[in-house]
Order: C-alpha cells, then structure tokens, then sequence
C-alpha cells in the first residue's frame, strides 16, 4: 500500500517579478533583517530597496564561496548581537544554505559542530530557528525549499549537512528574472544540477506518486529548455522553465532522497575545489548509465527500469524510445553546454579509493534504485575523469 509523507516551505511565492514583493512578505516577520548573499552583495540593491521601503532594519554577511562553519559563525554573531528577526538569503544554494543554518544556530545554543551530522555531535535542532525567506538567484539547487544545509569543513575536507525538518525556509521567493543574468557557464552547471535533482529522486527508492509527478514536469520543462536558455541567456520562457525545474527538483529530493550522482558530489565537492553543479553534471550520464547496466544484470523486470525508459521518454520527447536513449541524450546535452571532465578539478584515478570509499557511506547513495559495486562506483568515476 502506498504511504508516504510530504513536507516543504509553508508558503512559495513565484512569477517574473516577485522580489516586488519582498518587502511586504518580510514585514510579517520581523523588523531587523540578516541579509546572506553571495560574493557580490551589491547585486541585492533592490532588495534592500523594498525592504527599506516597509522600514525594515538590515545587515549583511556576504560569503566567498561556499559556506563554511567560520561563516555560520560569524552570521550567529552578527545576528545575535543585532538582535535581528528575520534572516533572508539571497543567491545560489550557497547563499541560501548558509541563510537556513545561521536562522538555525541563532536560536539553538552551543556551536556548529553541536548538530552537523557525521563530523559533529548530530544533536537535533529543538528550537525553532529564525524566521527564513530563501530568494534564489540561480537556477538548480532546490535550496528555498530543502531542509538542510551543506556545510564545508576545510580542515576534516568534506561537506556535511545540518539537517532537520525545522531547516525549512518559511517562505520560498522564486523570481525567474534574477536568473537573467547568469552567465552561461553557471547556467549550464546549476541546469545539470536540477535535471539531476529530477532524475534521482525520480528513480530513487524512496520515490511516492507526489514526488513522481513534481519530478516528471520539471523533467520536461528542463529537458525543453536547459539547452535554449544556454544559447540565449536572455529567453525568458526557458528560463521561467529552469527556475521551476529547480524549485521542483529541491521539492522532489527534501521528500524522495536523491542517488549516486549525489553519493559522490558530497565527498568530492570537500576534497577538491570543484564546483557542485559542475561535479554533478560529469557524472550524471555515467551513473544513469551504470545504474541502468546493473538493472538489467540484477533486476531486470522491476520497477527502476521501467522509470528509467519514462525518463528516456520524457526527456527525448517521444514514445518510442528505451532507456539508453536517455542515457545518450543527457550526454549530448552535456557536450552542448561544455560540461568538463573530472580530471579538469584536478581528481586523478589515484583519488579513486577514496573517493569510492567515502561515497559509498554518503547518505544520498542510500537511494540510489540499485546497490552499486565498488568495482561498478570506480567504473563510474573513471568515466567521468
Ligand atoms: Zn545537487
């Protein structure tokens, strides 16, 4: 019998032109307001402006990178000794992560390590965080409706998340013309995020007919689109059609779980300097591909390789077609937007083991609709260096 259960943002506010809106949705929370943006902090100018509009208060944390402990910190601090209500992220998944963690940590005493999970004390979070408004600027991670956030250690080099149902933003703000002017190699990296964020928890074991539904439209509106809006940053309509893909991809794998392509993104984006997006759109085709071989081998008449042919099928657009046609339709869409090997973030076959080994333990690879081999996880990564 089916039985699943199915949590996201309490309240999700889209349309070209929503950050309109900014002001009079932040007013119903607070009054003194953590801002979290990416590097170029200046590109939230017209959020400051509607918020200075409704008299809200404001302080920024602006990161580097991608988030690490020291930020967290450093955003509790700041929000603590502010005094501030409201935190709002705006950026990428990064921005956006660091955002939920600092509303967590602001309210929940004692430090980061206190609650991540696998190099920390992974306690639970018991007190509600911080009221959060997660404004995307990019297309592909889900974030303004997940309920973690990854967390970079440097000194242990790995990602591990701060995780709990309470992580949930209160309200995702998802404006597709902030995405306008990504250029297009974030494009084309975060793109091959959300089509991957579709396509695992599509397959995934822990799959229920909310998620499945959420999953096959964003597939078709990714698979209709990715490619336009990498050829012309300016179309519109495409890319209305990857900041729903996004969106739908986090709603998908908060609720479904995600797979291999993720099993090794965790590991790899702490041991080496390779962006998440980038990672994850190297290996999508060879773990599709791997996934599929081993289907046939060790579960041919299930249910996985039936989802894999409705992959193939909406992702090329026509009845016809078998799995493996999905696999090589990915492929090519992976060489049109000039996604890089492996080998070019400096991963060689020595990193292998490790990379294998740790992968292997990671929470995402759980999901995965097969248990891969260690012989079958070292075949993936060497195809995709
Ligand atoms: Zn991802």
């Amino acid at each position: 019998m089916t039985r699943f259960e199915f949590a996201t943002a309490p309240r999700i506010v889209f349309g070209a032109g929503a950050l309109r809106d900014a002001g009079r949705i932040a007013k119903d929370f607070g009054h003194r307001a953590l801002i979290v943006t990416g590097r170029s902090s200046g590109r939230a100018s017209a959020l400051n402006l509607m918020l200075e509009e409704q008299g809200i208060a404001r302080w920024t944390l602006a990161l580097a990178g991608e988030p690490k402990i020291e930020d967290v910190e450093r955003g509790v601090r700041l929000a603590r000794s502010e005094g501030c209500d409201l935190v709002i992220g705006f950026g990428g998944g990064s921005a956006i992560d660091a955002a939920k963690a600092v509303a967590a940590l602001t309210t929940n005493g004692g430090e980061v390590l206190d609650y991540l999970e696998v190099i920390g004390r992974a306690r639970p979070l018991t007190h509600s965080p911080l009221p959060v408004i997660a404004v995307p600027t990019t297309a592909g991670t889900g974030a303004e409706v997940t309920r973690n956030a990854v967390l970079a250690s440097p000194e242990h080099r790995v990602k591990v998340s701060l995780r709990g149902p309470r992580m949930l933003p209160r309200v995702a703000l998802v404006d597709p013309e902030l995405t306008c002017a990504l250029p297009a190699e974030l494009t084309a990296t975060t793109g091959l995020d959300a089509l991957t964020q579709l396509i695992e928890p599509y397959v995934s074991c822990k799959a229920n007919p909310l998620t499945d539904s959420i999953c096959a439209e964003g597939m078709r509106r990714a698979a209709r689109s990715l490619r336009r809006v990498f050829d012309n940053a300016a179309d519109k309509s495409a890319r209305e059609d990857m900041a729903l893909a996004s969106l739908f991809g986090g709603l998908a794998l908060a609720n479904a779980g995600l797979g291999a392509v993720h099993g090794f993104a965790s590991p790899i984006g702490g041991m080496f300097p390779a962006p998440h997006g980038a990672v994850c759109a190297a290996l999508l085709p060879r773990v599709m591909e791997a996934n599929i071989i081993a289907l046939r081998e060790r579960a041919p008449g299930g249910e996985a390789l039936r989802r894999y042919n409705e992959v193939a099928r909406l992702l090329v657009g026509r009845d016809r077609v078998g799995a493996a046609e999905g696999v090589t339709w990915v492929a090519d869409l992976c060489s049109h937007l000039k996604i890089l090997p492996l080998h070019r973030y400096g991963i060689t076959a020595g990193d292998a083991p490790a990379i294998v080994a740790a992968a292997m333990k990671a929470s995402s690879m759980k999901a995965n609709p097969i248990e891969l081999t260690p012989e079958e996880l070292r075949g993936i990564l060497e195809r995709a260096m």
